[in-house]
């Protein structure tokens, strides 16, 4: 079992220190857990939505220490990433962040529509300004145009723009063929996230049919739970596995400073 996407409590929004997600994953029997937490957001913007810019060095000092701990006593593998928003013409902020330390994995979010946070459930009312396909449309926009910065290793919750099941009227179909060959020109990878299955729209991130364009598009696939408390690390494998193979994967991927190396499911 591997989780590539977890939260700790530094981040504003979760609970649980580093350590106690090691142990965790240990008692779970993960074999490989990555840190992912929220790159500090540019000034501004609401400060419980990412880790501050004072707690970078000490995020990656702490998963850091942590990885060797447990390579020491034959604990799980302990991978240090970090999720990063895509934000128009903050482009050069996140490289500089990114350049200072090295990561093994770079996860890349769509969490904002110009300035609205739009999987905060606290701002859900924002919907209303929409029509669900115009709203679809726009998120692939920007998933498309934050896959092509290079700045990612791995696209997260791809689809999360369903995560309060407001759906498309119109088929997504082809806008998943084109987000899928998008990653495939950009060399990024499409994470499965089981997260979608505790929120409404209670559907793994990606859908099947959008996992599987990945797939023929020759994608590479990574797996996480996005855990916001140690209890959730590992959550819902089993189900994140079965839709790899549903959609053809036999393999997910796992970046080790940023290289990715195969793992057979
Ligand atoms: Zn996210
Ligand atoms: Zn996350």
């Amino acid at each position: 079992m591997i989780d590539l996407h977890v939260h700790t409590a530094r981040c504003g929004h979760a609970v649980g220190s580093a350590a106690e997600y090691v142990a965790a994953a240990a008692s779970a029997k993960v074999s490989v857990i990555a840190f992912t937490d929220h790159l500090p957001l540019p000034p501004g913007y609401t400060p419980g939505y990412a880790m501050p810019w004072v707690q970078l060095p000490l995020y990656v000092n702490e998963v850091r220490a942590l990885a060797d701990a447990s390579a020491g006593s034959g604990g799980p593998e302990v991978l240090l990433g970090v999720e990063a928003d895509w934000i128009p013409g903050q482009e050069s902020l996140v490289r500089g962040a990114l350049d200072e330390h090295e990561f093994d994995m770079v996860l890349g979010s769509v969490h904002f529509i110009d300035d609205w946070a739009f999987d905060d459930p606290t701002l859900r009312e924002r919907y209303s300004e929409w029509t669900p396909d115009l709203l679809w449309g726009r998120y692939f926009e920007d998933l498309a145009a934050a896959a092509a910065t290079g700045l990612y290793d791995v696209m997260a919750h791809p689809d999360l723009v369903k995560k309060f099941d407001y759906r498309p009227l119109v088929d997504p179909k082809p806008l998943f063929r084109e987000a899928a060959a998008v990653f495939h020109e950009c060399g990024v990878a499409v994470e499965v996230n089981t997260a979608g299955l505790r929120k409404p729209c209670a559907e793994i991130y990606p859908s099947l049919d959008f996992l599987k364009e990945c797939r023929i598009a020759g994608v590479p696939a990574t797996i996480g739970s996005d855990a916001h408390c140690p209890e959730e690390v590992g959550a819902s494998w089993p189900a994140g596995r079965d839709l790899l193979l549903a959609a053809g994967y036999s393999s997910v991927v796992v970046f080790r400073r940023r290289e990715p190396q195969e793992i057979p499911l």
